[in-house]
């Protein structure tokens, strides 16, 4: 991709190794002409020299934006690589996300059907760190990687982002599916700001992939889970259930046996129908496809989503203040038309 401000190229013909403890990068200083000098760290890897893809890339990308010939120049810098897990990997991905004590351990201890996550009712956080686990269900392999909390504790603390982090590692090349868990009837302020935490960690796209899903299945005793959906008055549920694209789910964490199999396939059918939606693909951001993430660049994207974020929220409430004063001012019109017009006919 080009802009005016600069290139992003994502190079499919070079094979990257992640897993190599370092690599070269290449620094590429694109000079167009009468312009100032644009320069662009690429995310290419290689064992070293000039690619003269990348020169070939870049060249044409400019020339095609800008319909102007341009000067490329690269110069190579030895950065250290993160070593990445799940490169190859074909397992199936799920993020459990959500606030603390939502039941995100035990909905992945539920879904891989053992006993992979610590799961505890307690008032201090259980998970102190990202975990992944694996397992299998209908012969496809599975990766589920429960969170610590890093959807709760919004300080600009250092923690907070080396375990986001490790989490976008475990999760690399990302995630097929997000489960954003929630305890039945209790979606609180603390629900809220998990969920403007997601976004802030990945992105506002990640609600594309991402399936609500309700612990405490087993309160659902009168009436359905899409009419408790459709009648709850809780604003801020209804919001995030319509920016998930109405993909929801209820499950019960203390069901054993063929009732607990039962749930795993209506969530796992779920998440399918997701993936295929998305045509297969996983979520990734700027930070999975940056081979060399680090603490400082971690908190430097969130602040960017979570600004973005902000911005989106704001343009959603002028919107909805310039439709209550549109609406209002024509009741207001009206009643005086109508007042004025009753006057008249008295007399
Ligand atoms: P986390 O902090 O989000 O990982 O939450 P945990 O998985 O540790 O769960 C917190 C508490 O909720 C634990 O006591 C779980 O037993 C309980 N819990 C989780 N899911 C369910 C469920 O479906 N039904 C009931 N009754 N309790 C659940
Ligand atoms: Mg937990």
């Amino acid at each position: 991709m080009c802009t005016q401000q600069g290139c992003r190229v994502l190079l499919t013909d070079k094979p990257c190794s992640f897993d190599t403890p370092a690599a070269e990068a290449h620094t590429v200083h694109v000079q167009v002409k009468g312009s100032s000098t644009y320069g662009v760290r690429s995310s290419l890897c290689s064992s070293g020299g000039r690619p003269p893809t990348l020169h070939t890339l870049f060249q044409s990308c400019w020339k095609l934006q800008l319909g102007r010939s341009c000067s490329v120049t690269t110069s190579t810098q030895r950065v250290p690589m993160l070593p990445r897990d799940n490169e190859e990997d074909s397992a199936m991905r799920l993020l459990l996300v959500g606030k603390t004590g939502g039941g995100r351990s035990a909905t992945g201890n539920t879904l891989l059907g053992r006993c992979a996550f610590e799961s505890k009712l307690a008032t201090e956080p259980v998970t102190l760190s990202c975990q992944k686990a694996d397992g299998h269900w209908n012969g496809q392999d599975i990766t589920v990687i429960d969170t610590a909390d890093i959807f709760y504790l919004w300080d600009d603390n250092a923690q907070v982002h080396k375990e986001i982090l490790h989490c976008i590692k475990l999760s690399s090349p990302g995630p097929h599916a997000v489960l954003l868990v929630t305890q039945l009837g209790r979606f609180t302020q603390e629900d809220q700001e998990a969920v403007q935490s997601v976004q802030d960690v990945f992105g506002f796209d990640v609600l594309r992939y991402t399936i609500v899903v309700f612990t405490r299945g087993e309160e659902l005793v009168s009436g359905s889970l899409d009419n408790y959906v459709k009648y709850t008055t809780n604003k801020a549920l209804c919001d995030v259930i319509q920016s998930c694209g109405y993909r929801y789910c209820s499950i019960n964490n203390w069901a054993r046996g063929a009732e607990r199999d039962q749930q795993v396939q209506q969530l796992m059918e779920k998440i399918q129908q997701m993936v295929q939606e998305n045509q297969g693909k996983y979520y990734s951001n700027e930070m999975y496809m940056d081979p060399y993430l680090m603490e400082e660049k971690v908190k430097y994207h969130v602040k960017r989503y979570k600004e973005a974020r902000k911005r989106r929220d704001q343009t959603c409430c002028r919107k909805y203040w310039k439709c209550l004063m549109v609406v209002g001012g024509g009741v207001i019109l009206v009643a005086v038309v109508l007042s004025i017009f009753l006057s008249r006919q008295k007399p």
